[in-house]
């Protein structure tokens, strides 16, 4: 759909960072080649003509809706979408389509396809250039109906065998890490924003990425070269031999620069003053425990144990989660690990559990909430978390509290599990700290109350950030209002921390805020106690660390806490991590 070498370049937002080159694989439409034929009875034939006219109508309008949202830059594509769309009710696919299914008596998706066939073959015979072009179109519009007809696919990323990027409306988390990372380049999709779990996760996986793209999966075609810059949030599809060798070059050099930071890692993160601050690493998977080892991370600051949950279709057994919490505190140690129980639903969603479709996900049955309400689960992950906690340095962590009682209600239950464990004789420890998520704003009203329950906070900046400021986390058209550095937010962790404080409760970080080194200056000014961070973030954010003033931090955090509008805030931000630029006016973030 965009012409060879046309350079055409699309604006999201950087999932993670890194560049990429390589052939595109569009996800969505997977599934389309493999239709099977079979015949309808006479009175099965006017349901197949419905569905194939149901599959247009939807095309139609999905088509309809990425013309109307083409971004500016794109306008040019306008004419060849907009012929697509006549397409769809063109003689020679629909009329012919509808013939074959009422004639012949097949089913919708074999009559498309062999109408599609007879069409492409007719296009390809004619001399002229610009005719055999519009075959593609036909393949193209034809793919569409397809995947209507054909319904909602299984997306099996793990099958996928070459060294692609993929192209996806969008990537669920339990999509995500099933990545096979030597398959996988990077990836882009349509939806999704900075903090969404995607984007964790391919931060975590060291995959560059773009989300946020709104229309990109309906611009890009199957073996297109595409250029994914997760630095810059950019994606070039088909770009000229010239833009090709350039960000080759640019491949080179991020990773080179990468790597050298990479090799200063195991320097503790120590400000000039010789302040040392904590640094952990955020995992979803157990595997991951190495790539914190290896980027200087000194302990496991969130296990976000959902993803056990999510690639399968049952809840995972005891035993199970007992081996893998043990191994995980067991590599680890003597560093500690904060296991966070159960957080799911949101956009983080078990086909097995959805007891209903909620019309608001993120403030629906979600983390704590479903953990108290299907105490049977909850009570699984209970005890073989105790019985880890035997073998480790481990600490409990619960998502989501919105008020004492969850927390209550939750240590009891923690309790009840470990007088079950004894019982029964089996080796556990409760001798462990219990620690709350401050994600949700009501938990910062009662950070006081709270404090008197718990032995540490961690600030869930992603969430507390979508909560204070009412902005979906993943949604690309909110995506430019979502910023942790809100005056509001920062107020709320200055408050959490002055909570800490007076109660001895320790207070932590371990949202997506605190993988940005540019934060560092507020964040050690704001003096949390400990930051836990995407594995990958650890090299870049104690380089910045060792090169503050813990007391020149302080004041910074102070001054920028009397700012009250987000410019104001941005602005203090860009002139004490990058004075110079500032200055000189040069740099715009
Ligand atoms: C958060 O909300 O900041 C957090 C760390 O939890 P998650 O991203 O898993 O929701
Ligand atoms: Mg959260």
């Amino acid at each position: 759909m965009v012409e060879k070498g046309s350079d055409t370049i699309l604006k999201g937002i950087s999932g993670s960072p890194g560049i990429c080159i390589g052939q595109a694989y569009l996800v969505d439409r997977e599934g389309v080649n493999v239709v099977e034929k079979y015949n309808v009875l006479p009175e099965g034939i006017r349901e197949e003509v419905n569905r194939f006219k149901s599959a247009v109508k939807k095309a139609e309008d999905e088509l309809t809706e990425v013309i109307e949202e083409l971004p500016e830059e794109l306008h040019h594509h306008l004419a060849i979408l907009e012929s697509h769309l006549a397409l769809f009710k063109d003689k020679m696919l629909y009329g012919r389509t509808l013939e074959a299914i009422e004639n012949e008596r097949i089913n919708a998706e074999w009559a498309l396809k062999k109408t599609t066939s007879r069409a492409r073959e007719m296009f390809r015979n004619i001399a002229d250039p610009y005719l055999q072009g519009r075959a593609d179109d036909i393949t193209q519009v034809s793919d569409r109906l397809m995947v209507n007809l054909v319904g909602v696919q299984e997306v099996n990323i793990a099958n996928i065998d070459k060294r692609v990027i993929l192209v996806a409306k969008d990537l669920t988390p339990a999509d995500t890490s099933r990545i096979q990372l030597e398959r996988i380049k990077g990836f882009v999709t349509d939806r999704g924003g900075k903090t969404s779990h995607t984007s964790i996760i391919a931060r975590t996986l060291e995959l560059p990425s773009v989300l946020g793209l709104g229309n990109v999966s309906a611009l890009i075609n199957n073996e297109d070269i595409i250029i994914v810059d997760g630095n810059e949030g950019i994606v070039i599809i088909d770009p000229s031999d010239e833009t090709l060798m350039e960000y080759e070059e640019r491949q080179i050099r991020d990773e080179t620069r990468r790597a050298n930071i990479k090799r200063r890692s195991k320097i503790p993160a120590t400000t000039l003053d010789g302040v040392t601050m904590k640094l952990m690493g955020n995992i979803e998977l157990a595997e991951e425990v190495v790539s914190v080892m290896d980027n200087g991370g000194e302990g496991i600051g969130l296990f976000r144990t959902e993803f056990q949950y999510l690639s399968r279709s049952h809840f995972p057994t005891e035993e199970e989660l007992y081996e893998q919490y043990r191994e995980v505190a067991e590599l680890i140690f003597p560093e500690p690990i904060v296991i966070r129980t159960l957080d799911i639903n949101g956009d983080k969603a078990l086909a097995y559990a959805r007891e209903n479709d909620e019309e608001n996900p993120a403030l629906g049955l979600r983390a704590i909430r479903f953990c108290l309400q299907r105490p049977d689960v909850f009570m699984t992950q209970l005890r073989a978390i105790l019985r880890a906690a035997a073998f480790g340095n481990v600490r409990v962590m619960f998502p989501m509290i919105s008020g004492v009682e969850e927390v209550l209600e939750a240590k009891k239950l923690l309790k009840e599990a470990a007088a079950q464990l004894e019982a029964e004789g089996l080796t556990f420890s409760e001798n462990f700290e219990v620690g709350i998520m401050i994600e949700v704003p009501s938990a910062v009203v009662m950070a006081d109350r709270l404090a008197k329950e718990v032995d540490f906070f961690s600030i869930g900046t992603n969430d507390l950030t979508q909560y204070t400021l009412a902005i979906d986390r993943g949604n690309r058209k909110v995506a430019h209002l979502y910023n942790s550095l809100h005056p509001a937010v920062l107020r709320m962790i200055r408050r959490v921390v002055d909570v800490g404080k007076k109660y001895d409760v320790k207070v932590c970080i371990c949202g997506e805020m605190a993988s940005e080194p540019a934060n560092m200056p507020i964040l050690l000014g704001l003096e949390l106690d400990e930051l836990s961070m995407t594995p990958q973030s650890l090299p870049g954010v104690k380089e910045m660390v060792r090169g503050l003033s813990f007391s020149e931090s302080r004041k910074f955090a102070d001054k920028v806490l009397m700012e009250t509008s987000q410019s104001g805030v941005n602005a203090l931000m860009e002139a004490f991590v990058y004075p110079e630029e500032s200055e000189n006016g040069k740099r715009s973030r």
